[in-house]
């Protein structure tokens, strides 16, 4: 049978954190890094989330790579397609979400996209066309400071119009609680007026329930992880989930840290209470020798295993900037991805089976490293961060971006293993 749904994702936790919400629903999700250049088995897969580095790139690029894996999911005879970007609607005047989801409606010859953000478990809820982040408004609750795609206006018709080739409409939350029919009409209405995009409201998670079971099949389906949720779990799927959900207890872990977050810097300082911990010499990482990777390999072999052993280079913002300021931005954050990635291909040839990353950029250098193409989804550990395995072996990761999970987070995530 075809997978029910092929997404697109705009970046790679983002593709893991979809992932993640549709195998909480039962069904068998498969997370494939890039465009496969080699056939992927898909046999019982219920859903293929490709993901892509298209969130902050030139728009021609973030169009391109978006065509292709929209082709390639075609080629799969993927029933459904959904473009998948952050609850936050991270974007700019330039795009991409508007741009990309012009290419697709264009591709897929669709007259209409919904755009669902919403992630009320998170605390993204989107009333009269706003987003809001845990009742704050979308410009006011920090993202109107984020560095790559400040977000400085909550009404995301007006963001949308921005950045899109369209006209862009409301479906409001009065109308979402009248239920299908009214969707369904009101949709049509939309478009009869000339309507390209639709904005969803929604408050709970009831809402996207009722949106999932409503949205007919000729709307290009574009949002965050909520709406796919619901999908997943207003649709039956495969009884038998062959792949095991959670990694077993034998063979060794680590805790490899390359995020500076709020939420990273709690998660460290809890754990290394408990668990064995190395902080990561922030020059020796700039001069990037080979000494230094074989200590750290060393120091990681002669600790207890109880608790995985944490090596780490979080540290609090000031600290951060003064190592900024010294070596330059980008020198010391590709030094210490760099440093992280290596560490995690050696560890992992001396047979540690189980990574636990935190950081974005960092997790996804370090999937890259180890070779890993593609990744069966497991159970959650927190929302949006679950367990995965390597498709070709068995090696399991964890890969957490930084202010998800709480201050537990790294003992949640061995608290599991079967
Ligand atoms: P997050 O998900 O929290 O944004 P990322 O891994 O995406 O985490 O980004 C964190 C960046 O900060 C990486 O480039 C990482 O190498 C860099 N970094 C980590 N520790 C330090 C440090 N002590 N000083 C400077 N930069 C650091």
């Amino acid at each position: 049978m075809a997978p029910k749904l092929g997404i697109i994702a705009d970046d790679f936790t983002g593709a893991t954190d979809i992932a993640s919400f549709i195998a909480l629903a039962g069904w068998k999700v498969i997370q494939l890094n890039g465009i496969p250049d080699d056939k992927v088995d898909l046999a019982n897969v219920d859903a293929v989330v490709i993901s892509l580095k298209s969130r902050s790139c030139a728009v021609a690029e973030a169009q391109a790579l978006s065509r292709q894996a929209m082709k390639w999911l075609n080629h799969q005879h993927c029933k459904r397609l959904y473009f998948k970007y952050c609850s936050t609607f991270d974007s700019t005047a330039l795009g991409n979400i508007g741009p990309v989801t012009d290419l697709l409606l264009t591709e897929t010859g669709l007259n209409m996209a919904v755009l669902c953000p919403a992630l009320p478990i998170n605390g993204r809820t989107v009333v009269h066309g706003h987003l809001f982040v845990h009742g704050q408004p979308l410009n006011e609750s920090g993202m109107q400071n984020h560095p790559l795609t400040p977000m400085t206006d909550a009404n995301l018709l007006r963001v949308m119009e921005k950045q899109a080739s369209g006209e862009c409409g409301l479906i409001p939350l009065s109308c979402i609680q009248a239920g299908k029919q009214a969707i369904q009409s009101h949709l049509l209405a939309l478009q009869q007026a000339g309507k390209r995009y639709a904005v969803l409201d929604a408050l709970t998670d009831a809402d996207l329930m009722t949106l999932a079971a409503s949205l007919p099949e000729d709307v290009l389906l574009t949002g965050g992880s909520g709406l796919a949720g619901a999908l997943a779990a207003s649709q039956p799927h495969n009884p038998m989930r062959e792949d095991q959900a959670i990694p077993a207890r034998e063979g060794n872990s680590v805790v490899l840290a390359g995020s500076c977050s709020l939420m990273t810097n709690q998660q460290v300082a809890r754990y290394r209470q408990t668990a064995p911990a190395k902080a990561i010499d922030v020059e020796r990482a700039v001069e990037a020798g080979d000494a230094y990777l074989q200590e750290l390999t060393d120091w990681y072999q002669s600790q207890p295993k109880d608790w995985a052993p944490l090596i780490y280079a979080t540290r609090p913002a000031e600290e951060v900037k003064a190592m900024q300021a010294r070596f330059g931005l980008e020198v010391v954050g590709s030094a210490i991805e760099n440093l992280l990635a290596a560490l995690a291909v050696r560890l992992n040839q001396l047979g540690v089976n189980k990574i636990i990353a935190a950081g974005g950029e960092t997790s996804s250098l370090l999937v890259q490293q180890l070779g890993v193409k593609g990744f069966t989804i497991g159970d959650a550990i927190t929302p949006g961060v679950p367990w995965v395995k390597d498709v070709h072996r068995s090696l399991w990761l964890a890969l957490k971006s930084g202010n998800f999970g709480d201050e537990n987070f790294f003992f949640k995530a061995q608290e599991i293993f079967a």
